[in-house]
């Protein structure tokens, strides 16, 4: 591990601060990813070094610098609270970064103590290794390790640090923060990110053009898988927007119980911004953010080029919600045409406020009276029910991660007791098992249950 120096320590030295984690009281792993660490070659290093206590001597760990619109404004950022320890090459050649979140503060922090409270990290680890297993590019967590220290949030939480393992995390935002440093830092941070990510870009008319044609791509089929299982990311403010493609930053993240497209859980989100339904429209808005950064290196009339590269993001995200729809509906081969019905589906969830992820699943078995009517449309189309039904099994989930249970299961951790965490990630790393079907992760949540609530920066 860290065979290699860090390929992002070659970009200028405004993109990195060179930064050693604040060692901490007492390092215990409390979760390792053993089967990731065995998919990546990742040696299980000391307790000391993932709590971030000790650096391996051949690591050469650095904070990252960006900048990014938080809610539609633009500020300076940074890693405060993260430090990449250093990047992997896997056994199959894939980079990946392993970044340490809660190592401490940095140049970046501002106000803030560089520290997580263990139930937020217990919480990502959840939610992207469940991402991961319904099959959505997401980072991923390779461990959790408490630090036998206090963190001070508006009570006293015990502290952790987590591993992240991330294809790498240049966002939107560190684009934002190239463009204000001037063209060169730019142009050095797209070769770096084609490179890194779309090396087909560098054979392009246009590399730039190219680079933002791959990115929106990416983003429109990764809303669609989003949405396809009622994820809500909850903040996706252009320092949370991976331009790998993988789903990154779960603060207040959650998934939708009732199909409604208003669903949202933050407690800042006021006005609905981040709403499951906005979300295509913000992932819009966050590439035009970084066409604008990049237009100094577009060619030719960068403006108009760069906007109509833009104006193929509503057709590509709408051809990958269809493609997704469908596939969960065992339609095959859709068309413009089958909108109508699609649509009408997720029209009837809402008006008759059904769940989701069991309406699915309840048309594979047991359909309620109020999907009959679609239902004789939807059979007319399909080449059989069952045939379809049999298609729909593979691809829609049995288990999400439901509010009510991984609050349940949080809240367990933080006394102490772990077992119906691991529980529910084992559910959760089999979502699709029909066994589970029975089992009650499968639930949803009774009715009256309150809507849950999220939180950022925690
Ligand atoms: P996030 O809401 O996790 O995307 O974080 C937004 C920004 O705030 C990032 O620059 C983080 O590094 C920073 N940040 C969040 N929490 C802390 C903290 N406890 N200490 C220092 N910086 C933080
Ligand atoms: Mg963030």
């Amino acid at each position: 591990m860290f065979q290699t120096p860090s390929t992002y320590l070659d970009l200028p030295e405004a993109f990195w601060q060179r930064q050693q984690a604040e060692p901490v009281r007492d390092p215990d792993m409390l979760l390792w990813n053993e089967a990731l660490a065995k998919e990546l070659a990742i040696e299980r290093l000391p307790d000391a070094v993932w709590g971030g206590s000790e650096t391996p001597e051949a690591a050469d760990p650095f904070a990252q610098a960006y900048a990014g619109h938080q809610f539609g404004h633009f500020t300076m950022l940074g890693d405060g609270r993260a430090l990449v320890l250093g990047e992997h090459v896997a056994p199959d050649g894939r980079r990946v970064d392993l970044q340490l979140k809660g190592s401490g503060q940095t140049p970046f922090s501002r106000r803030g103590d560089g520290r997580a409270a263990l139930e937020p990290m217990l919480r990502e680890y959840l939610i992207s290794e469940a991402l991961h297993a319904l099959g959505i590019p997401s980072t991923r967590s390779l461990a959790v390790v408490s630090t036998g220290e206090p963190v001070y949030r508006e009570e006293v939480l015990p502290g952790a640090v987590l591993t992240r393992v991330a294809a790498s995390h240049i966002r939107v935002g560190t684009f934002e923060f190239a463009a204000q440093s001037g063209e060169e830092y730019l142009q050095a941070l797209l070769d770096y990110s084609i490179q890194r990510h779309a090396p087909e870009a560098a054979e392009a008319a246009d590399p730039a053009l190219a680079f933002l044609r791959s990115c929106l791509q990416k983003q429109a089929k990764l809303i669609a898988d989003w949405m396809g299982v009622g994820f809500v990311h909850g903040v996706m403010n252009t320092d949370n927007m991976a331009l790998s493609g993988e789903s990154i930053d779960f603060g207040p993240c959650a998934f939708m119980d009732r199909y409604d497209p208003a669903t949202v859980f933050s407690s800042i989100d006021s006005q609905g911004r981040y709403a499951y339904g906005n979300q295509p429209r913000m992932a819009h808005w966050n590439l035009a953010v970084l066409a604008s950064a990049l237009l100094p290196l577009v060619q030719g009339d960068a403006e108009a080029e760069a906007t109509a590269v833009l104006n193929e993001f509503p057709q590509a995200f709408q051809s990958a919600w269809r493609q997704k729809l469908a596939a969960k509906l065992g339609v095959l081969d859709p068309t413009p045409e089958d909108d109508e019905l699609l649509q009408g589906f997720l029209d009837t969830l809402h008006t008759e406020k059904l769940d989701f992820t069991r309406a699915f699943l309840d048309l594979e078995s047991d359909p309620p009276d109020v999907l009959q009517d679609w239902m004789q449309a939807w059979s007319r189309r399909v080449d059989s029910p069952d045939a379809a039904r049999e298609r729909m099994r593979l691809v829609n989930p049995v288990v999400i991660p439901r509010n009510h249970q991984v609050e349940a299961a949080l809240h367990a951790a933080g006394e102490g007791k772990m077992k119906p965490f691991h529980e529910l990630l084992a559910a959760l790393q089999q979502p699709f098992d029909p066994a589970l079907l029975q089992s009650p992760f499968a639930e949803a949540p009774a009715a009256g249950t309150p809507k849950a609530v999220t939180f950022c920066g925690t």
